[in-house]
């Protein structure tokens, strides 16, 4: 995949209608919106386009809603199912039931808070009472130049995680140019993040302009030393971001609960740490292939340990790589925290990518601060993934120092990985 695409300021969009897949599926709780970071990340391509004098309609899903628009397939296939296995004479009430759930999934999961949120935030916007229905298309054909509307949670249609080629075209017959800026469904091929790529021109917005440019530099050509942090809970989740990373790397430090799986597999004692014994044999082989690549692969060299899974569990520092029975690993050790931060001094490129331990539990979070800290402090270009590191580092307040943190969790996962995303591989290449 080429990471060199098109984005909204290499054509021309004045007087033209605009459809923008946005990500505004932040968290609201009791009709308010507790973090807000999305909707402001969308501010620079919108107020681009308006200002360019386009007629912008906005687009996004929020949650995981019914099928809300379409009564013939208004019941997932799931709900269906269990119906389906219901005595007779209780599907006709449980059917009743699921639809309601379904309509009062609407107000739950519409974008209204998102729509009021813009106009707060001095983008004129009008949420449509649809997405491909008749209001949406009288409010589309009706636009003028610069104005704004937001068609309501695109997921309110089940043929959108389906990428259904009628309602993709549905969708694009509103505009005339495509605009992709959500960074966070780029990996997933639905018809609002790729399949209207299909009937329109399409490109890029600024905020996946940037998690490109910056993460595509990263991984092609790096500045050197190149080091990457994996942590996190699973091996197995970062199997392909290890493959990746470790053709490219100079260092790969690993820590978190993936760190025991390597411990397990060398025969050292992790007594109940997280571990994935079908997993013993992947990590050998990775240790090999760092080796043969020269590749520095290091490892925590002791540990904070707590006797339960649990935030207030008992928990000691031991200086040793080996954990006694009885106790699990939760986060790295202080002398863990100066061999990783001493390996981030003159690095180049950082790469990080899942917490140092159970840092969302404050007994356990020293080792991600501590990391967080060693890469804001090295000066190299550091790229933060989505996720639970990207939450870790605002949390313990290291944000504005670093170069990106990444919109996407799984979408930069699988960028690290190598994989090709649908939502950025259809949109057109620069000339
Ligand atoms: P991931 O989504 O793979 O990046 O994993 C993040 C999760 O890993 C966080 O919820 C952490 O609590 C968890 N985690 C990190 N270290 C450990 C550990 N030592 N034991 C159990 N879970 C951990």
């Amino acid at each position: 995949m080429t990471y060199n695409k098109k984005s909204v300021a290499d054509i021309d969009v004045a007087g033209k209608k605009v459809l923008v897949r946005c990500d505004f599926n932040v968290p609201i709780k009791d009709g308010i919106i507790t973090d807000e970071k999305r909707i402001v990340g969308a501010l620079p391509t919108i107020k681009y386009l308006v200002e360019k004098g386009a007629k912008v309609i906005l687009c996004s899903h929020m949650g995981r809603p019914h099928n809300v628009f379409n009564e013939k397939l208004a019941l997932d296939k799931k709900e269906k199912k269990k119906i389906e296995a219901l005595p007779e004479e209780e599907r006709e009430a449980a059917t009743a039931a699921a639809l309601e759930k379904a309509k009062g999934d609407v107000k739950k999961l519409s974008l209204k808070p998102v729509a009021d949120r813009l106009n707060e935030l001095g983008v004129k916007t009008t949420l449509c009472a649809d997405v491909i229905g008749p209001d949406a298309q009288a409010k589309a054909a009706a636009l003028k130049d610069g104005e704004v509307i937001l068609l309501e949670n695109v997921r309110f249609h089940a043929e959108e995680e389906k990428n259904d080629p009628a309602f993709s075209q549905a969708l694009a017959s509103l505009a005339e140019i495509y605009v992709n800026d959500a960074f966070g469904t780029a990996h997933r091929a639905h018809s609002s993040t790729a399949g209207v790529a299909a009937y329109l021109p399409a490109v890029c917005g600024f905020l996946i302009e940037k998690e490109i440019s910056v993460m595509g530099k990263a991984l092609d050509d790096p500045k050197r030393p190149f080091v990457a942090i994996l942590g996190g809970a699973k091996v197995s989740d970062k199997i392909g971001v290890i493959n990746n990373l470790i053709e490219k790397v100079d260092t790969l430090i690993i820590g978190g609960g993936m760190a025991y799986t390597f411990f397990r597999a060398m025969g050292s004692p992790i007594g109940s740490s997280i571990c994935e014994e079908d997993k013993l044999d992947l990590a050998l082989d990775m240790m090999k292939k760092a080796h043969d690549k020269g590749v520095a692969l290091l490892l925590p060299v002791d540990n904070v340990i707590g006797r339960e899974y649990r935030e207030d569990t008992t928990f000691m520092r031991i200086y040793s790589d080996a954990i006694p029975d009885g106790w699990m690993g939760l986060d790295i050790g202080e002398k863990t925290q100066e061999l990783f931060s001493k390996s981030l001094i003159g690095a180049g490129t950082v790469v990080w990518n899942g917490p140092m331990g159970v840092s969302e539990w404050p007994n356990f979070a020293s080792g991600t601060r501590a990391v967080a800290k060693a890469v804001a402090e090295s000066g190299a270009i550091s790229i933060i993934g989505g996720g639970d590191s990207a939450a870790a580092v605002e949390q313990l307040g290291y944000a504005d120092q670093m170069t990106h943190i990444s919109t996407g969790g799984g979408a930069s996962l699988e960028f690290l990985e190598g994989l090709e995303l649908p939502g950025i591989a259809c949109l057109q290449d620069k000339d």
